[in-house]
Parts: C-alpha cells; sequence; structure tokens
C-alpha cells in the first residue's frame, strides 16, 4: 500500500498577507506527517505529528495563536480517530494546552471515554503530566490587539464573522499507511468571538472528523455550525461508501451543505487504497499532500502545485 498524507490549514477567506505562510505551514506539516510515513509509521501517528506542527505554527488558529472568544480567551476543541477499530478521541473548550490534539489522543488510548471537555479535560491533562502553559502563552499579540482593536465594534454573529476575514484556521490531517489503515486528525481555536463554551464541529466524531478503514478517512473545516448540522466528515463517506470518488463525494456533499444550510467549509479525504482529495467553497484552503514521491498543495480554488521531492 503506498503511504499517503493530505493536511489542510482552514478554509476561509485568507488575507493575501497570511497567504504565504499558510502555505508554507502546510507543505511543512504535510512533509512531517509523510516522513513518518516513509518510516514505517501508522497513520494515526503521522495525522498526530502534521497536526501537532501546525498547532505550534502562529500562523493557524490552533494551539499557539488561536483566536479569542467574547471574553477574551482561547477556547480549544479538537479529535483523533483511527480507522481501524474506529477509536477516537477528542477534547473540546481546553484551555492553556499547546497541543490539543495529543491530549485528544492520550483520551483515546487512556480513557473509557470518547470527549472530555473544559475543566475535565485540563484535569485529565494534569493527571497524565502534559503540561499546561499560563494563560495568555497561546495568544499572539496581533490576536490581542486585533480582538480588542475590533471586537467591540464587532456585533454581528459568528456566521457572518466566518465569511469575513476574521481569522479561524482550523488545522487538520488525514493519513493511509502502507499497512492499508487511515486516521484522520483536526484541531481549532473555533471561530474568533465565539461564545464562551461555543463548541463546533471539530472535535465532534463524525463532524470535524471521522475515520474508517473500510470508507476513508476526513477532516473538515469552515462553518462549525454548518458542518455540525449536516454531520459533513460522515456525510463525505456515506457518498464513498455509495462508490463516489473522494473528490465526487467532497464536493456534493460540501455543496449540500451550502444549499442546505448555506454553510461553506472545505475537507480533505483520503480512501483506503489512495484516492485522495482537497475541497473547499470558501474563497480559499490552504493545504498540501504526499503521494508518492510528489508534495502537491494549493490554496486557490482548482489551483494544484507540485513539486518532486526526489
Ligand atoms: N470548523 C471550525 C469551527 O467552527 C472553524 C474552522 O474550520 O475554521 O470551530
Amino acid at each position: 500500500m503506498k503511504p499517503v498524507i493530505v493536511v489542510h490549514g482552514g478554509a476561509w477567506a485568507i488575507p493575501d498577507t497570511l497567504a504565504e505562510a499558510s502555505v508554507a505551514g502546510v507543505k511543512a506539516a504535510a512533509l512531517a506527517g509523510s516522513e513518518v510515513l516513509k518510516r514505517g509509521g501508522r497513520a494515526l501517528d503521522a495525522v498526530e505529528a502534521a497536526v501537532r506542527m501546525m498547532e505550534d505554527d502562529l500562523v493557524f488558529d490552533a494551539g499557539h495563536g488561536a483566536v479569542l472568544n467574547t471574553d477574551g480567551e482561547v477556547e480549544l476543541d479538537a479529535i483523533i480517530m483511527e480507522g481501524e477499530t474506529l477509536a477516537a478521541g477528542a477534547v473540546s473548550s481546553v484551555r492553556n494546552i499547546g497541543n490539543p490534539v495529543s491530549l485528544a489522543r492520550a483520551v483515546m488510548e487512556k480513557t473509557d471515554h470518547v470527549m472530555l471537555t473544559g475543566r475535565g479535560a485540563n484535569l485529565f491533562a494534569e493527571s497524565i503530566g502534559v503540561p499546561t502553559l499560563p494563560t495568555d502563552a497561546l495568544v499572539t499579540e496581533e490576536e490581542r490587539k486585533e480582538w480588542e482593536h475590533r471586537y467591540k465594534r464587532y456585533t454581528v454573529g459568528v456566521k457572518e464573522l466566518f465569511n469575513s476575514q476574521w481569522g479561524h484556521d482550523t488545522v487538520g490531517a488525514v493519513a493511509l499507511d502502507s499497512f492499508g489503515n487511515v486516521a484522520c486528525a483536526t484541531s481549532t481555536g473555533g471561530i474568533r468571538n465565539k461564545m464562551v463554551g461555543r463548541v463546533g464541529d471539530s472535535p465532534v466524531i463524525g463532524s470535524g472528523g471521522y475515520a474508517d478503514n473500510k470508507t476513508g478517512a476526513v477532516s473538515c473545516t469552515g462553518h462549525g455550525e454548518s458542518i455540525l448540522k449536516v454531520t459533513l466528515a460522515r456525510l463525505i463517506l456515506f457518498h464513498m461508501d455509495q462508490g463516489r470518488t473522494a473528490s465526487e463525494a467532497a464536493k456534493s456533499s460540501l455543496q449540500f451543505m451550502r444549499k442546505r444550510v448555506q454553510g461553506c467549509g472545505g475537507a480533505i479525504v483520503v480512501s483506503p487504497k489512495g484516492d485522495w482529495s482537497a475541497t473547499f467553497t470558501t474563497e480559499r484552503m490552504a493545504w498540501a499532500a504526499v503521494d508518492e514521491n510528489v508534495l502537491c498543495y494549493g490554496l486557490n480554488p482548482k489551483e494544484e502545485l507540485k513539486e518532486s521531492l526526489k
């Protein structure tokens, strides 16, 4: 089985000032995940490595660089899932954790639960020795300024903000390893100015991500409330179960979401045969994939650039 990894850095109206850094960030993450697969590592390890790298990259709204809620605080959501046994772990509304994707993996591997939220997730982190960072350690100066200067003038809701250039770059990865296992991971700070306690699609199984060796793995990004309503990750896999390609399934599901609940977004998909796609209905989505020895990437609609890795 030839291993494949696909990553995204969030689907939204990415401004030109962030374009280059977003593309560089997804390329680096795809390469990091691909290195794991090339060494014979598992899809689960590859998606965790790729997502951790983007959580550490300040350009993305996940881990370090997260956006702030209406109280000016960070609340992070993440999920990880593997397709062999359908094992999954998620955390929601966690604060002061640098790599929520790894905490989600610990929930999967060290507890009998699928999701821990808020204080419970932080207590669990403490109990297994995951370092808690000081308040504000994840917040960039730009985010604090942006929030302080612009927040008070905004009275619009999350949906309107989503279609403007207010930051919200969720990150995600899907992978197929040489043993035929698929996995997905998604991590986010959510949408700037969200209500305190708001949980989006990202940590919710079947919405922000899903992985099943029978059909494939998906990681979603976009307007969380819309993604939740159509359970986007499972919807895409449903279409693949019906015989559609990864790209057809993602396109028709995203179009359905736009028509049915007026929401935009994006998804990355990989099938157990290595068929993959990166699809979005927003203005832009930074994505990258490593398939055999080729690094593919893009930002604008219909853009697919290639670099040989040999
Ligand atoms: N889906 C994320 C959320 O609603 C945001 C994003 O993908 O940019 O929390």
